[in-house]
């Protein structure tokens, strides 16, 4: 009951196909549990040898499940596939091949395969796979062999054959499907489970750790894809870059940990100030680069709302109350310009506005005219 429990809580947190333990476990209960309706079945039929034997292999199954306990994994499978060899060869002997025993040699291949490659047991995967696919080849040929040479013993009459027939179809083919199930799902959860992991790297890859910006590493790429797509489709862009204002002095006064504060009170403003389509990176110690989809003005114009934004904040420090200003040097995305170039001239503007009184924004003169002079040929 317990085991079904967390069976279903398994399912539904999306675990189920994880616990090695316990699917091999749920497995050995299942085998367990057909040997048990075996065992019946010949008991009833009257054939004592076989019936005893079925009895035998589902206490068996049971204590099995111990060994699982263990993690002894390559025993179980091990000790289970002899099993089910013995079994399909010796009803093969004793009652012949028209009861479908052998059945079970081809759906122990999909889970041999399954249980061999999917759970972290084995090394060496898919030769111990091939060996124990060989095992059952070898084995049903000798069951087929034997009976053409040996009448089998004990014939069951049509009736029985029949139920054992259909018994036998209905869960060897259930069993082979469970096992393409369980391999199917495993597949699905660990690629989502890679995917997930994937992009959580990307992500970490692509960021600051401090402010939660962009890194310089991502935007480098970012204003290749942009240049390209100047070229390309005619889209322009702008870029802003921005330095925080005698930041110096902050550290010097309230040390470096407020001074992270304050990076990131400023890169949380930058961000709010833009729009999704924008990229908003921190370039490198107090300097912001930030790419805005828009023209001239447009950048301009974000860049001014980036100014007011950070000189709005308010940082209380002790009994003090810290706010800071930024410069802003812009320009228009230029064809024909790279984004070293790019970043260049927003670097001159932003010294420009440094050298000129601090806490305002410089924007290049238009280019057009420059823009002309690199199209005429
Ligand atoms: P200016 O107005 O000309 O930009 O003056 P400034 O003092 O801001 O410029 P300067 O380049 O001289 O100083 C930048 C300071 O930024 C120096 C450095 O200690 C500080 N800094 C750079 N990265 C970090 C960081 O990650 N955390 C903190 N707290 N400070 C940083
Ligand atoms: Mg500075
Ligand atoms: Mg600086």
């Amino acid at each position: 009951m317990g085991n079904l429990k967390h069976y279903i809580n398994c399912i539904r947190n999306g675990e189920a196909f994880f616990d090695e333990q316990f699917k091999f476990s749920f497995i050995l209960h299942e085998v367990g549990i057909i040997h048990l309706i075996f065992a019946i079945m010949f008991l009833i039929m009257g054939n004592k040898f076989l019936g005893i034997y079925n009895v035998v292999a589902f206490v068996m199954y049971l204590i099995l499940d111990t060994f699982v306990k263990m993690k002894k994994f390559r025993t179980v499978l091990f000790i289970a596939s002899f099993e089910v060899l013995a079994h399909g060869l010796i009803t093969a002997f004793l009652i012949g091949l028209n009861t479908g025993f052998t059945l079970y040699y081809f759906s122990m291949i999909p889970w041999v395969f399954y249980m061999v490659l999917a759970w972290n047991a084995f090394e060496k995967k898919i030769r111990i796979s091939l060996i124990y696919t060989g095992l059952y080849m070898i084995c049903m040929l000798a069951a087929y062999i034997s009976t053409f040479v040996i009448e089998p013993a004990m014939r069951p009459e049509k009736g029985w054959a029949l139920a054992f027939t259909i018994v036998n179809v209905v869960i060897s083919i259930v069993a082979m499907t469970e096992a393409l199930i369980l391999l199917d799902w495993d597949v699905m959860h660990k690629s989502e489970k890679m995917q997930n992991l994937n992009s959580e790297l990307d992500e970490k890859a692509n960021l600051d750790p401090l402010t939660k910006l962009y890194n310089r590493r991502f935007m480098n790429q970012k204003l290749e894809d942009l240049l390209v797509n100047l070229s390309k489709e005619g889209n322009i862009f702008g870029l802003i870059m921005g330095d925080i204002d005698n930041f110096k002095k902050v550290n010097d006064t309230y040390g470096h940990d407020f001074g992270d504060e304050v990076l990131k009170a400023v890169a949380a403003a930058l961000k709010k100030s833009t729009r999704d389509d924008d990229v908003v990176c921190r370039w490198g110690g107090e300097e912001f680069l930030i790419a805005i989809n828009g023209n001239r003005k447009i950048t301009i114009d974000v860049a001014e709302r980036m100014r007011i934004a950070v000189s709005e904040i308010r940082i209380p420090a002790g009994n003090d109350v810290i706010s800071v200003t930024m410069t802003f040097g812009v320009t228009e995305s230029i064809p024909g310009f790279n984004s070293d170039k790019l970043v260049a001239i927003a670097d001159e503007n932003l010294y420009k506005g440094k050298t000129s009184g601090k806490n305002k924004v410089v924007a290049s003169p238009t280019f057009n005219l420059e823009v002309e002079d690199l199209i005429k040929p």
